[in-house]
């Protein structure tokens, strides 16, 4: 259709302001590859990595048309076909195959960065002016701050109903929310006790797959299903609940993921009808209202893959307005922060200038509380409110539910 209506709604357009990082520019440069009349070279790579996989541009499309599955499809090809230098292969390599499939090795490489993070050694390294001459002093203030104990103690363990029971789930933890989120894992289960739900969270679960999808790493994408759907579908659960939006996007995928797979085609099909974000659940059951009420000013900024992906725009809001915040809405509210995965460590320059853009509309809003639904939203948003000097907490929505109960 070549309309552009999807322009303005593209952070990298906005940001860079080419055609070539557009989701137009994007389509045309696809289609140039797939008819042989474009290499798949650098200049195309280049901008197929700048995208932020946001959705952004797929809700406004009039037409129609699915960019996330193109955008998938793509980077499945360039994992496959395009040779990228030494270095990059060999990271990729180890944090995707080796580290993110494996809890020990995440807990592993955790408890390094933690080590780094608590010795001194961070003092040090931030002092000497080591970071900025690197030229990853902007990358490190962003590295999560690694918890003193992770999540993975809770696997196996059962959370039961603190009332009259009214439900039964399964719960991811995840990879990076185990080890840096921990504390948001035990205010989903509080919440969600609370509310008289039984929590169980499955020893054998995994990664969820997200961002080897991302990547275009479809095979442990697949290998990562496929562990996920063994260890939490079962009868006995009425829901698989997750926290993180980005995890969940993905576990709705899971039925295209494997739609070829005889063994779990069928499975993952129902794995998927299952599958719930925590807010989307919540409102679901109805939120039992919490005895007190929180006197603060909450703007709500919508994850991409919360929004866009999942279309759970209006149950976070309920949610909030049921603990009696004041609900302000920025402009832009669903427009992307710029973290997107891995994206704010991989694409930083743009990453800032698209998280700069966001920030001047939260600004206009002057909040208490900046509540968001996923956990790379959640890093992303606090280091823009300390670029712009606000004085704004960043929380998850279960953190303020927690808090009012
Ligand atoms: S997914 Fe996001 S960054 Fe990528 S083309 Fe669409 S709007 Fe732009
Ligand atoms: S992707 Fe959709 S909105 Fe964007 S140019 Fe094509 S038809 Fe128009």
């Amino acid at each position: 259709m070549h309309c552009g209506l999807c322009l303005d709604q593209c952070p990298t357009y906005r940001v860079l302001g080419t055609e070539m990082d557009s989701p137009r520019g994007r389509i045309y440069q696809m289609l140039q590859v797939d008819a042989g009349r474009l290499a798949m070279g650098e200049s195309f790579v280049t901008h197929i990595d700048r995208c932020l996989g946001c959705l952004n541009c797929q809700t406004a499309c009039p037409s129609g048309v699915q960019y996330g599955s193109l955008l998938e499809s793509t980077r499945a090809q360039i994992e496959q076909n395009y040779r990228r230098p030494w270095l990059h292969r060999r990271l990729r390599e180890h944090f995707y195959r080796r580290v993110l499939p494996s809890f020990a090795r995440l807990s592993r490489t955790a408890r390094l960065l933690r080590f780094y993070q608590r010795s001194g050694l961070r003092t040090i390294a931030r002092s000497s002016g080591l970071l900025k001459a690197l030229g990853v002093a902007e990358l490190e203030a962003l590295s999560p701050q690694i918890d003193s104990e992770f999540s993975f103690r809770d696997l196996g363990k059962v959370f039961p109903a603190e009332r009259p029971r009214r439900g039964r789930v399964a719960m991811l933890i995840g990879c990076i929310g185990s080890v840096a989120f921990a504390e948001l894992n035990r205010s989903t289960i509080r919440v969600l006790t609370k509310n008289g739900i039984e929590v169980c969270i499955p020893q054998a679960q995994a990664c969820c797959g997200a961002l080897h999808a991302h990547a275009g790493m479809h095979d442990l994408a697949r290998a990562q299903a496929r562990r996920n759907i063994d260890a939490m579908l079962g009868p006995e659960f009425d829901a698989i609940v997750v926290n993180a939006a980005g995890c969940g996007a993905t576990m709705k995928e899971y039925a295209a993921l494997l739609e070829h797979d005889p063994k779990y085609a069928d499975r993952a099909r129902q794995f998927v009808a299952k599958v719930r974000d925590v807010t989307e659940y919540l409102a679901e059951i109805g939120l039992i209202e919490p005895k007190r009420k929180l006197a603060r000013r909450v703007t709500y900024s919508d994850p991409c893959h919360l929004a866009h992906a999942q279309n759970v725009r209006k149950q976070p809001r309920a949610l909030l307005k049921t603990i009696g915040v004041e609900v302000v809405e920025m402009p832009r509210a669903d427009s992307c922060c710029g973290s997107a995965g891995v994206y704010e460590i991989v694409q930083n320059e743009i990453s800032m200038k698209i998280l700069d853009e966001k920030m001047e509309y939260v600004a206009l809003v002057n909040p208490d509380i900046i509540a968001t639904a996923n956990v790379g939203c959640m890093l992303q948003l606090a280091a823009g409110v300390k670029r712009k000097g606000l004085n704004a907490e960043v929380l998850h929505v279960i953190e303020l539910l927690d808090r009012a109960y």
